[in-house]
């Protein structure tokens, strides 16, 4: 399997270039065949089976989308069928519109059917808690990471979201957080999203192909889980909107 972390150099703020570390070791540890890369913004894209976009400010997110639009291989890649993981700024770059920080519109990719626009709510900022909903293979799953985004995501009717918010934004629509569509999934959780929620790297993993995994021992990322939703849900988790700078 091929896992590509794309442009690393302006979807790297973050943190979520380890969601690619955590795919490859997840691979090697079970002895399976996989290589990963990551590919700064002025290359080419190569062929992958994965492929994983993370956060990041505005304007390096503008320049994100023209590329990956202009990106023939990326293309190709995701008509035949690869699969994407994007966070955050990645997610709204593959939604059909996004907003950068002088307010205007920029065209996504289209690639889930939703749009993204900057409401008057405060920043979003803080942990984020999700119940994954409608989702098999990873149901009932409760997903932990933090999110920083000035933006909102609404889903178009035929959009999956990937769960409900239990605590924080998300999408900030309809209390649900992240979009499955077809082979792109895209999410608000940072964390890194796949070292905090081991069960959806392995989702990823099959969905990109890697067959049936077998079991790993993940109690150090569950017990850091479980003491972040303990957190978030207490109701300690407050002063959650608004001072981030990072956009
Ligand atoms: N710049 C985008 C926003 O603020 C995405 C931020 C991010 O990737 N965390 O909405």
């Amino acid at each position: 399997m091929r896992i590509v972390t794309v442009y690393p150099d302006l979807l790297g703020t973050y943190g979520d270039a380890g969601n690619g570390i955590i795919l490859e070791r997840r691979m090697s540890r079970r002895g399976l065949d996989v290589e990963h890369v990551g590919v700064d913004s002025h290359g080419t894209l190569p062929r992958a089976d994965l492929y994983v976009l993370g956060g990041g400010e505005d304007g390096p997110q503008g320049l994100a989308a023209e590329r990956l639009g202009n990106d023939a291989t990326f293309q190709l890649a995701v008509a035949e069928g690869a699969l994407v993981f994007a966070v955050c700024a990645g997610y709204q770059i593959l939604t059909r519109s996004f907003v950068v920080m002088d307010g205007t519109s920029r065209p996504g990719l289209g690639l889930i059917p939703a749009e993204t626009i900057r409401s008057e709510a405060a920043r979003a900022v803080g942990e984020l808690v999700v119940s994954v909903e409608g989702i098999a293979g990873i149901e009932g799953v409760v997903l932990s990471g933090f999110e920083n985004h000035g933006s909102r995501t609404q889903l178009d009717a035929n959009v999956t979201a990937l769960g409900k918010v239990m605590a924080g934004i998300g999408n900030g629509t309809e209390g649900c957080e992240g979009a499955v569509y077809e082979r792109c999934i895209g999410t608000y959780l940072h964390g890194p999203a796949l070292a905090r929620n081991p069960e959806l790297a392995d989702w990823l993993l099959v969905q990109a192909g890697a067959g049936s995994l077998a079991p790993l021992d993940d109690s150090r990322s569950l017990d850091l889980r479980e003491e972040r939703i303990t957190w978030a849900l207490s109701g300690k988790a407050n002063g959650r909107e608004g001072s981030a700078h990072s956009r």
